[in-house]
């Protein structure tokens, strides 16, 4: 079967007007699996495009299993490919990764006759042709919403046994790190660092899958060499900075918000931001739809920021950094965390230091920048209040039982 429309690297970063979109597959999973029991294919489970109707807003799954002489630590970087592959096809724009995948199509390709189905057949061709390791693919584009619903929770327990896996090593255990550039067609300035505790931006490549996707021979994926540790709070690296020069960056500190904190592309799972107003820092994930203090909402703030360039104070990441111990360890860590929006704080809590869970605020308690320095500062006077009432008490139990210590002090 032909494919009716252009398919080409000149499509990445195509953008679709609104009045242009016919439909929105949205939300969106994806999952990519290594597997010996592939049927070769692509398969649509639900409605096809031409049952469709314009404006339409519809749930989306993308099932790929792939065979072929591979570890299961590729997978990560093959399901990032899937956003690209899908990228070159005209008329059709992938967004996000994991469960926060929007996938919207236009007006036009489908009156040129583009399906589902040919998007699946992209998909697998590309995959085929990039890793001649890969011996056969299936394909599964699924918009019926009982099934996306099966295969999200399937993907969940797959992602969470990945970053499991790649939780339990530390940048000191390592001698290189790995620069993913697979995003520099849409952020030509960026490229994400993976570090064992830094892991992408897009939350799809751990260290140890960067590290499988090379050694298989994947392209769009570098060694960098560590070299000297220039400070180990901030994570600077002496050979990150020297490989970072190629990008236009003379720093990057890995584990800091200021002055060179690491770029990111619109992938990211989430943006972590300064609030100067109150001294503190704030995290907005992807999935949250409200708005944060700022008043701009998670694709407002990546709109501004995921241009690849740094900006001081803004730094997009990963909701595995988010559970690394090494998160923002040289700002403060956790304790310097003032806002996120409450899902995300629950989906952490056992990643958060409990002394600093109950005293983060949410759009629930702090909606807005007035509310949050309203109930900063109402906490501050607290704290101040109760700082002051302990010497006083000290002071009365020396001042009981001390008669005799008064004088001394006094006429000595
Ligand atoms: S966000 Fe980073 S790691 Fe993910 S695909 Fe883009 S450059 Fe690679
Ligand atoms: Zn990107």
């Amino acid at each position: 079967m032909k494919v009716p429309v252009d398919v080409s690297r000149i499509y990445e970063g195509e953008r679709i007007p609104e009045e242009e979109v016919f439909v929105t597959l949205e939300p969106g999973v994806e999952l990519l699996r290594v597997s010996e029991d592939v049927r070769e294919g692509v398969v649509v489970s639900g409605r096809e495009l031409e049952e469709m109707k314009q404006g339409e807003r519809l749930p989306f799954g993308l099932r790929v299993m792939v065979k072929g002489s591979m570890s299961r630590d590729a997978e990560g970087v093959l399901e990032r490919r899937l956003h690209e592959f899908i990228n070159y096809i005209q008329g059709v724009v992938h967004e996000g990764s994991r469960s926060n995948v929007r996938v919207r199509i236009s007006r036009r390709a489908v009156e040129q006759g583009l399906r589902l189905e040919h998007i699946g057949m992209v998909v697998g061709e590309l995959l085929r042709k990039e890793y001649p390791a890969i011996s056969g693919v299936s394909v599964e584009l699924i918009t019926d919403e009982g099934a996306v619903r099966e295969l999200a929770e399937v993907a969940e327990e797959v992602y969470r046994e990945r970053d499991e896996r790649a939780a339990s090593l530390r940048d000191e255990e390592v001698d290189v790190f790995y620069a993913c550039e697979i995003c520099e067609n849409h952020a030509p300035k960026h490229e994400c660092i993976i570090s064992p505790s830094r892991p992408s931006g897009c939350g799809v490549i751990s260290w140890l899958e960067a590290r499988a996707a090379v050694e298989m021979g994947e392209q769009a994926l570098k060694p960098v060499r560590k070299g000297r540790v220039l400070d180990e709070a901030k994570g600077e690296f002496e050979g990150v900075n020297e490989h970072s020069k190629g990008k236009g960056k003379e720093r990057v500190f890995l584990h800091s918000l200021f002055e060179h904190p690491h770029s990111q592309c619109s992938c990211a799972q989430a943006v972590v931001f300064y609030i100067p107003e109150v001294d503190g820092v704030g995290i907005v994930d992807a999935w949250f739809r409200g708005k944060t203090p700022y008043g701009l909402d998670f694709s407002g703030i990546i709109k501004q920021i995921g241009d690849g360039g740094q900006h001081t104070g803004f730094t997009g990441v990963s909701i595995a950094y988010l559970r690394s111990p090494k998160f923002l360890q040289g700002d403060g860590g956790w304790s310097r965390v003032v806002w996120m929006p409450s899902h995300l704080k629950e989906m952490l809590r056992d990643a958060i230091p409990r002394e600093h869970f109950e005293r983060i605020l949410t759009e629930r308690e702090a909606p807005t920048l007035e509310e949050l320095q309203r109930l900063l500062r109402g906490r501050k006077k607290e704290e101040e209040q109760a700082l002051i009432a302990v010497p006083s008490w000290r002071f009365r139990v020396n001042f009981q039982n001390a008669e005799f210590r008064v004088g001394r002090v006094i006429f000595e």
